[in-house]
């Protein structure tokens, strides 16, 4: 699971750095690029950087796969554009005797496609990242059909597919057709009504038959069935297309393999290497117990200060949170900011038995909770350009029980995100209260990385379920109430007087400053991400909205959390902050007990009721007001550039790490060479 980040902005002023850094990059729609820097690189020893050099590579290799989840015609529609884009050339010249509208539209036309080209490379599909709605090009079809025609005459690897442009062009241009990547409307098909590419031709009661008919209620072990499949109907059967070397996606995976196979010799331990060859051995064979045993070896292999995720991990992207997307990012352990984590860990124990959780829902023993704040140095698939700022894994609910899982932070693209946003206005327009200010300007730094700790090194890991209790049972509501679940424990936590002991606040006043941005983004400011009309719909969202306003209306009888009006805008005033922690021990409690029990009606209840409905005058209000200060919504990295330098023999000597390569330079790079599969996935 990923932690990704709150609204950079609200909470940052981070301490000044003494280089010249540029953080921010090119910004389109509604989009900011962003670079980060692999600070500590240099340090590493050469076998580390050869070992990152070889894994960055396998992070590039599944690049490929990613857009063909997300939906069966991105890899065709990223090559036509891509064409288009290196090879235009404006039919009308530079002649001055051009009609000037007609030479206005072809140059509006143009611009409107690499606003486009860049979202789609921003989104690795034609659906928004994050709010997973199709994009509506800003040109003409007309244009496009002229431009796609001509490309396609000249590349071979589109003239198979010349029949299909108008099937092509309607996919982009037709609202109709493919609405949705990721559709959670309650009482639709999900499965039916999204556009990712998880299931073809089958049902939403087909898929869940398929795989309910699989599961065993008696295994205490049970696999993550369907997690590296597509599931379709063929020959009226319904059956599952494997994601292995020899499978589907077979020629991404091989290079992936090979790249990890050329690591291997340099990785930092022996158990490193089992980890790694565990992890070929499943990319092979597609079989799911080896995928757990991989898993099982990743989690305890600590002791490395370079570690990496690669594989089938994000299942945010299917309706039904089975199918994992594909995803990388190599990093090394930061060692100084790892002491924070470790003072959490050390003390898990306490914090289960402490937390307002019945007793029947807690870990008797919590285990292996392994917590660190990570360096990253390359990300790839799902987790690129936009990314998590913490990631939690693995996901399987028996293995974290008892084998613990992995905690990370990652600090560098924290800080990326703070410093990028200093000074933009943001603050200043949604707190209006001085003294609040003052709070959030003093502690937010602090509190929001420690609540990004609690989240993922003890939120994620707590609790258990009840025996016989299915981790799928609250299906499509899951997601949003695990991380509402991981959230909940880190805003009970960091107001603990615990928190001073252990020396990670200064003081009982510095949870304040989280409590206050966490329910003003819960509340308010998170709509800033969503366009009018819609519902929320993504998972770290409806959390966020449903822990805020649940607790919002709980506490409305005694004021505890307000919105007030002032000159026509809105504000969140926290009138009473230790009953507003109350508040979140209580919803900790009843999510826990949802989720330890499976009570699916308690989850639909509470995230339909709260996470997910905006109130229309609200969110245009905030809309409004956000878009005077003209920021980006959404931020995404462009990679830094590894480059081995190699002896005659061909052994690396050094990795050079390089942060000039613009976004469109690396977009096109990657296509050109990390392309891996055909355009065409059955
Ligand atoms: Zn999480």
């Amino acid at each position: 699971m990923a932690f990704s980040a709150i609204m950079a902005g609200a909470t940052s002023d981070a301490a000044a750095q003494n280089d010249n850094f540029e953080y921010n990059n090119e910004r389109f729609a509604d989009l900011q690029m962003l670079r980060y820097q692999v600070k500590g690189f240099d340090q590493l020893s050469l076998k580390q950087k050869t070992f990152i050099y070889y894994l960055t590579e396998a992070a590039m290799y599944g690049r490929d796969i990613l857009y063909d989840q997300n939906g069966r015609y991105n890899l065709r529609i990223r090559r036509i554009l891509e064409d288009i884009y290196t090879s235009y050339d404006n039919p009308l010249g530079n002649c001055l005797n051009q009609n000037p509208d007609v030479a206005i539209k072809e140059m509006n036309d143009y611009d409107a496609f690499v606003t486009y080209l860049k979202r789609v490379w921003f989104s690795n599909g034609i659906h928004h990242h994050y709010g997973s709605e199709k994009f509506v090009p800003g040109f003409s079809r007309d244009w496009f059909m002229r431009e796609a025609g001509r490309v396609m005459l000249e590349d071979d690897a589109l003239k198979p597919y010349q029949q299909q442009l108008g099937e092509i062009a309607d996919v982009m241009f037709n609202p109709d057709i493919m609405q949705k990547r990721v559709n959670l409307a309650d009482g639709e098909d999900l499965v039916l009504t999204s556009a990712g590419n998880y299931y073809q031709g089958v049902t939403q009661a087909e898929a869940e038959a398929f795989y309910e008919q699989q599961r065993d209620a008696n295994d205490p072990h049970p696999v993550m069935y369907g997690m590296n499949s597509r599931l379709v109907k063929k020959d009226g059967k319904v059956q599952e297309l494997v994601w292995t070397t020899g499978g589907l996606y077979g020629q991404a995976l091989t290079r992936i393999v090979d790249c990890l196979k050329k690591a291997r010799p340099f990785a930092e331990d022996k158990d490193q290497q089992a980890v790694i060859d565990k992890l070929v051995e499943f990319y092979t064979t597609g079989d799911l117990r080896t995928f757990d045993d991989y898993t099982i070896l990743w989690a305890a292999n600590t002791a490395p200060q370079v570690d990496f995720v690669n594989g089938f991990t994000e299942s945010y992207g299917d309706p039904l949170g089975m199918k994992a997307s594909w995803e990388s990012i190599v990093n090394f352990k930061d060692l100084g900011a790892t002491k924070r984590t470790e003072t959490l860990s050390a003390n898990a124990q306490w914090f289960e038995d402490h937390s307002p959780v019945d007793s029947r829902f807690k870990k008797e023993k919590v285990k292996g909770i392994s917590a660190k704040v990570i360096t990253a140095a390359i990300l790839g698939g799902d987790l690129y350009p936009s990314t998590a700022i913490g990631i939690n894994l693995p996901n399987s609910d028996w293995v974290r029980k008892e084998h613990g899982s992995k905690s990370v932070t990652i600090g560098n693209l924290t800080e990326a995100y703070n410093l990028a946003a200093k000074g933009n206005g943001f603050r200043d327009e949604f707190i209006d209260d001085p003294e609040v200010i003052k709070l959030v300007d003093k502690y937010a730094d602090v509190t929001d990385d420690l609540h990004t700790d609690l989240h993922e090194c003890l939120g994620h890991g707590s609790g258990k379920l009840l025996d016989g209790v299915s981790p799928d049972s609250l299906k499509a509501y899951g997601s949003a109430l695990e991380e509402g679940r991981a959230d909940l424990f880190g805003l009970y936590y960091v107001a603990d007087p615990k928190m001073v002991e252990l020396g990670l606040t200064p003081d009982m006043e510095a949870y304040k400053a989280q409590y206050y941005t966490y329910m003003m983004n819960g509340l308010m400011t998170q709509l800033v991400r969503i366009q009018l009309g819609n519902d929320i719909e993504e998972a770290h969202m409806r959390n966020r909205a449903f822990v805020a306003r649940w607790c919002y209306e709980k506490g409305k009888a005694e004021k505890v959390v307000e919105l007030v009006k002032k000159n026509g805008k809105t504000y969140v005033r926290i009138n009473d902050y230790e009953k507003l922690r109350g508040l979140f021990g209580q919803l900790l409690a009843e999510v826990q007990r949802i989720k330890s029990t499976g009570d699916y009606a308690a989850a639909q209840a509470l995230i339909e009721g709260y996470g997910v409905k905006i109130d229309p005058e609200l969110h245009k209000e905030v809309l409004e007001r956000y878009e005077k200060l003209n920021l980006a919504p959404y931020k995404g990295f462009i990679n830094p550039v590894y480059t081995a330098v190699k002896d005659a023999a061909g052994n690396i000597t050094d990795v050079k790490v390089t942060y000039s390569e613009g976004y469109a330079d690396q977009m096109l790079r990657y296509s050109k060479q990390y392309a891996t599969l055909p355009l065409v996935n059955e």
